[in-house]
């Protein structure tokens, strides 16, 4: 029935330059989301609106799906379109469009024209008022409400006439791409998948590290966080993973520091690297999937001595959620059920019995100092021998 999708995007703070540089982004992010859906699509732009024409036989439920995922819209409004044949025949088609798409038949209605083609013979208040009627003399059982109507019957006079009336709720956010880059520390956890999620619904392109530890994480762990960062880039368009092999890191912490301070130190050192890489490869911030007190890494004074070693901004968007609200999310992208697979996570090794939930940044440091003699090479190497996998 239907032929193409009417986008509608929230137009708040887009305008100009901007609204331009959104609208190219929004038509470049659908096609990618389009690629994986069979048949074929054409994305336009026309006169301020964004339309998905559909060319070839196509499956409905897996193309909204795959529009429901694309950052930046609020609205998918699948269209109907018929050839202008004159009022009575339109009135024809509104009313068989009526039937099928609002089946109860007894809902109130207003008709919504409007006249992108000005030499149609009706002006837009004549095409309300007639096809109100006509639908009116069809259907005894609906009515008119023009203040709030619970079907709004758009008809948009074009080259064809666009006949729609329902909206299905988009991902809103802003078109990745048009927010810059940023880091992701992707663990194999629930929350920095959801972290990822959050922040590229901003508009932001993605990037991700993830620290292992072989032999003490397994292969399965890290294709595990492979198999998230795939998931993530539903959403977010391709992920460039960087796998850092952290264990001769770790190792040599574990051999020079207090091994309350471990957490905390490798942490800093995670957080350095990924500032490196994040460096190199264009992205402006470091995304955690941190939050206020879920564990001794993360109270307070661990967030502190975390961030001390970093320069760029460190952008936590789960920092004040519960994590009952991080799972509900989780679960809403699909990421739940891998990230409770249950493979070792390269923190679990290494973790101390009582973990210092306190540190002071100055004691740290002090701690730091014992590993000056291998640990700049240490962390050269590191970077070295990075693997970088595209998950797409
Ligand atoms: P998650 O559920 O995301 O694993 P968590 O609750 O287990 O988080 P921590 O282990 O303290 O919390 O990690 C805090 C954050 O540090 C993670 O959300 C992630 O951003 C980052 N992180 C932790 N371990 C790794 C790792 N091995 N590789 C990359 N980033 C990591
Ligand atoms: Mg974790």
């Amino acid at each position: 029935m239907f032929k193409s999708f009417l986008i509608k995007y929230g137009e708040i703070g887009i305008k100009g330059k901007n609204k331009y540089l959104f609208e190219d982004a929004l038509v470049k992010q659908i096609k990618h989301a389009l690629r994986k859906v069979d048949g074929e699509f054409e994305v336009s732009k026309q006169q301020g609106r964004i339309y998905v024409e559909v060319l070839s036989e196509y499956d409905y439920e897996e193309t909204v799906d795959a529009l429901k995922k694309v950052f930046g819209i609020v609205g998918i409004c699948p269209v109907v379109h018929v050839e202008d044949e004159g009022f009575e025949q339109l009135a024809k088609d509104v009313v068989a469009y009526f039937k099928k798409a609002h089946p109860t038949l007894d809902q109130t209605f207003k008709v919504n024209a409007r006249r992108a083609r000005k030499n149609y013979p009706m002006d837009s208040m004549q095409i309300n008022y007639s096809l109100g009627e006509k639908i009116l003399q069809a259907f005894p059982n609906v009515k008119v409400d023009v203040h709030n109507p619970q079907v709004l019957l758009n008809v948009e006079i074009r080259e064809k006439i666009y006949i729609y009336s329902t909206v299905i709720p988009g991902a809103g956010g802003m078109p990745v791409g048009t927010n810059g880059k940023a880091m992701l520390l992707l663990s194999g956890g629930i929350d920095s998948p959801v972290a990822g999620y959050m922040v590229a619904r901003r508009g932001v392109k993605i990037d991700a590290v993830y620290f292992h530890a072989p032999p003490y994480t397994s292969e399965r762990a890290k294709q595990k966080v492979v198999d998230l960062a795939k998931l993530v880039s539903v959403y977010s368009g391709p992920i460039h993973l960087h796998i850092i092999n952290f264990t001769d890191i770790q190792l040599y912490i574990y051999e020079k520091c207090p091994h309350d301070e471990l957490t905390i130190i490798m942490r800093r050192y995670m957080m350095r690297i990924a500032e490196h890489i994040a460096k190199e490869t264009g992205s402006l911030g470091l995304i955690t999937g941190e939050s206020i007190g879920q564990v001794a890494s993360q109270t307070m004074q661990s967030l502190a001595a975390t961030n001390e070693v970093c320069t760029m901004p460190v952008i936590r968007p789960l920092i004040s959620f519960d994590k009952q609200d991080i799972v509900d999310i989780s679960l809403k992208i699909n990421t739940y059920e891998t990230s409770i697979l249950p493979f070792e996570d390269c923190c679990t090794i290494f973790v101390a019995k009582h973990p210092v939930t306190k540190p002071n940044v100055n004691i740290i440091k002090r701690s730091e100092r014992n590993l000056e003699e291998k640990i700049d090479e240490l962390v050269e190497t590191a970077l070295k021998t990075e693997e970088v996998i595209i998950c797409e």
